[in-house]
């Protein structure tokens, strides 16, 4: 039998892959406007930066990653997200000391070891970015104003953007101490995943789509209610500025992260389209994250997208290879040579250009210039070598023009610059 593919982990096909490529350019036409460069890291890091970042208790860290050890004996673990690693990079490599604010991105695969359905996958992809160096609300507003952009430019509009602000180590503990007293009173209704880490992390119940979990939080505490001062000022200030910009979006209260590094502004961006995995992109503050990880104290926001669920949203067809500008059509040995020459002289000057490399009749060939959807084509056969002038065929309107062989290069170059 042959050997397939890790379960889980997907190939990426002509056809489909003219999408993801259109979706990775994107970001980094809008991402370029917005003064972001990228960062590209390995894809296994040591263990534990993730355990110290995105913590002990969460799903991630307990069930999710892909650890291994390599020959010496050293744990690595394929990476599960971008920022840990790109926090990593930014204080290995001091990039606070070239620019007090850094704008950075990335995109590429990201590794957990989840159950594989619709918009889940084992190896997945995330185009994310961070911001490191601002506290003030306007980065986060702007952060969010470019995650819009994005949208706008690959023309997904059914996604809607949930904002809400999980304090900071000043107000979140006593917010915690409260929510774990209202579900203690309520345990009988949880769900057995939400009875064991209710305590560990009692904001993920919130977040549980268990029904019972759902019904019995209807009423639980809310962390908006609980911000201190600075905190409630800071997200006052977010909202305000995405209303000046004419961001929607909506505040969710409830809406928690599976990583324990989050502070003040979280947000996602949810879909109705992708059944329970809802979820396209999110993201949200990280102040402490720098510093817990050795760095100094600055404060930092982010956001990642998941590719696949947005591959998914564009549906596999809509978009295309470019089709060749040229298909030249050859008869006998001698005319296939010089077609062959045309052809690698006019792909060097930049003209798309595709011949049958089989020896096909050209009944054949012309089906395959068709298939190619080629915008013009170009009969050469032994009348044309030797007059040195062959018919150039527009296949939009089957109008025909003649030219000349020697200046081939230079007609179509000019044509079709
Ligand atoms: P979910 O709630 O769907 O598990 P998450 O909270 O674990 O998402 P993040 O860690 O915030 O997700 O990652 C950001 C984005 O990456 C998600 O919004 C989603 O689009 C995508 N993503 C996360 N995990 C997967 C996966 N296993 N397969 C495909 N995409 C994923
Ligand atoms: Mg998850």
């Amino acid at each position: 039998m042959s050997v397939t593919a890790i379960k889980g982990m997907n190939d990426v096909l002509p056809g489909v892959v003219e999408t993801w490529q259109f979706l990775e350019q994107s970001a980094r036409d809008v991402f370029g406007l917005y003064g972001f460069s990228e960062i590209r890291t390995p894809i296994a890091e040591k263990t534990e930066l993730f355990c110290r970042s995105i913590g002990e208790t969460t799903d991630i860290v307990e069930k999710e990653m892909y650890t291994f050890s390599d020959k010496s004996e050293n744990s690595l673990t394929l990476r599960p997200e971008g920022t840990a690693p790109v926090m990593r990079s930014f204080i290995q490599n001091r990039l606070h000391n070239l620019d007090p604010v850094s704008k950075l991105y990335y995109m590429g695969p990201m590794f957990r070891y989840e159950r594989p359905q619709k918009g889940r996958y084992r190896q997945f992809h995330q185009i994310g970015v961070e911001v490191v160096g601002v506290e003030d609300a306007k980065i986060d507003a702007q952060v969010l104003a470019m995650l819009h952009q994005y949208f706008v430019r690959i023309e997904i509009d059914s996604v809607s953007l949930q904002i809400n602000s999980l304090g900071c180590p000043e107000c979140r503990p006593g917010y915690r101490q409260e929510l774990i007293n209202y579900l203690e009173s309520r345990l009988d209704s949880l769900c057995g995943e939400c009875q064991r880490r209710y305590q560990t992390n009692p904001l993920r119940v919130l977040d549980c789509k268990a029904q019972g979990c759902q019904a019995a939080t209807v009423d639980a505490p809310s962390v908006l209610d609980h911000l201190c001062s600075p905190c409630r000022d800071h997200f006052a200030q977010v909202k305000n500025y995405l209303e000046a910009l004419h961001i929607p979006f909506e505040v969710n209260a409830r809406m928690v992260r599976g990583l324990d590094y989050y502070v003040r502004t979280t947000f996602e961006l949810v879909t109705d389209q992708l059944g329970s995995q809802n979820a396209v992109a999110a993201g949200g503050r990280y102040d402490g994250l720098v510093e817990s990880l050795g760095g100094p104290a600055l404060p930092g926001i982010g956001f990642a997208i998941g590719l696949e669920r947005l591959v998914l949203m564009k549906g596999e067809q809509r978009i295309t290879a470019a089709s060749p500008q040229l298909f030249i059509a050859a008869l006998g040995k001698e005319a296939a040579d010089r077609a062959f020459i045309l052809m690698s002289q006019l792909q060097a000057a930049g003209v798309r250009t595709e011949m049958d490399y089989m020896g096909k009749s050209l009944k054949a060939q012309m089906r395959r210039a068709n298939k190619f959807n080629a915008a013009f084509t170009l009969i050469l056969g032994e009348e044309e070598l030797q007059s040195g002038r062959a018919q150039l065929k527009d296949m939009s309107d089957s109008s025909q023009s003649s030219v000349v062989l020697d200046t081939l290069v230079a007609t179509l170059t000019k044509k079709f610059g």
